[in-house]
């Protein structure tokens, strides 16, 4: 019997990276899982693979903004499975702009995707889950949610996550339903794969590298599953040490003191 027999699970920004990778990671391990995205052709495609690889999936363009999507999300695992159990908030975008040079609609945009779109799907999701028993909330802040970044916008909204999670895990302790976040540093995928900012992150990882979508996989199955039944309202950074003091490393580093 494999972990999560039994389950079901929504997965938003599902389509690739490490949406893609959490719902595989769910999906071997018995999930049922509702892969829900904005990129169609991608999310479908993604599916197929996932269903010839045995895994019971489903694939429904959701747009996490859109509370009419949330509610017809919620309404699919219902009439396809009769529960739920994890919800994982994963959808994001960045920004990568300076205070001064975005405009008020981009950093809206970005708290919207970011921020508002976990706060509905948590609003969308719990009444189901405590009706069938209980579950599961990850949501995916970032390292970035632990410091000053020169992508405000982006950085506001992981911090607020990080806020939103607290509070929704106080609120749902006593319905069976726990809340984490996952704050991971730098993983190479198509949300960033063009930036500049790659290797000067690399050369201050205190790990040398970056992570992988598996790796933020496994930490998503972790507080997913009952392995993690006394968690809730904390936030897990898995970054290689960046967060740990990769500053004052460098600062070693450069003095010879490493
Ligand atoms: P990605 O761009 O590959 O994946 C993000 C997914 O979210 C895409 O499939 C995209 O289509 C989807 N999405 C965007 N807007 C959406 C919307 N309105 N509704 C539904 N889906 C939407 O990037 P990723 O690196 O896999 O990022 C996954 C999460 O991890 C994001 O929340 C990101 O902020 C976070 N994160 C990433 C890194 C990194 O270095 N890659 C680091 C820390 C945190």
């Amino acid at each position: 019997m494999t972990e999560l027999e039994g389950r079901v699970a929504i997965v938003t920004g599902g389509a690739r990276g490490q949406g893609a990778a959490e719902s595989r990671r769910l999906g071997r391990e018995g999930a049922a899982v509702l892969v829900c995205d904005v990129l169609v052709p991608e999310g479908e495609t993604f599916v197929a693979e996932l269903s010839a690889e045995g895994v019971d999936a489903r694939f429904l363009p959701l747009d996490v903004t859109d509370p009419e999507a949330w509610a017809q999300a919620v309404e699919e695992v219902r009439g396809w499975k009769g529960r739920l159990d994890i919800l994982v908030n994963n959808a994001g975008i960045i920004n990568r702009s300076t205070v001064s040079a975005t405009e008020p609609e981009a950093w809206e945009r970005v708290l919207k995707v970011n921020l508002t779109g976990a706060f509905l799907g948590i609003r969308a999701a719990v009444p189901l889950m405590e009706e069938t028993g209980g579950g599961a909330i990850v949501n995916i802040s970032s390292n970035s949610a632990f410091s000053g970044h020169y992508d405000p916008a982006y950085t506001a909204s992981k911090w607020g996550l990080r806020g939103l999670t607290r509070s929704a895990a106080m609120e749902y302790a006593a319905r069976g339903i726990r809340v984490n976040a996952v704050c991971p540093g730098l993983v190479v995928t198509a949300l960033n794969a063009a930036s500049p900012h790659l290797q000067p992150m690399i050369g201050m990882t205190p790990m040398g590298r970056s992570g992988t979508p598996e790796e933020i996989a496994e930490l998503v199955l972790f507080l997913a599953s009952d392995r993690s039944a006394f968690i809730t309202g904390e936030d897990f950074v898995i970054d290689g040490g960046f967060t740990a003091g990769a500053s004052y490393r460098r600062v070693a580093v450069e003095t010879g003191i490493y």
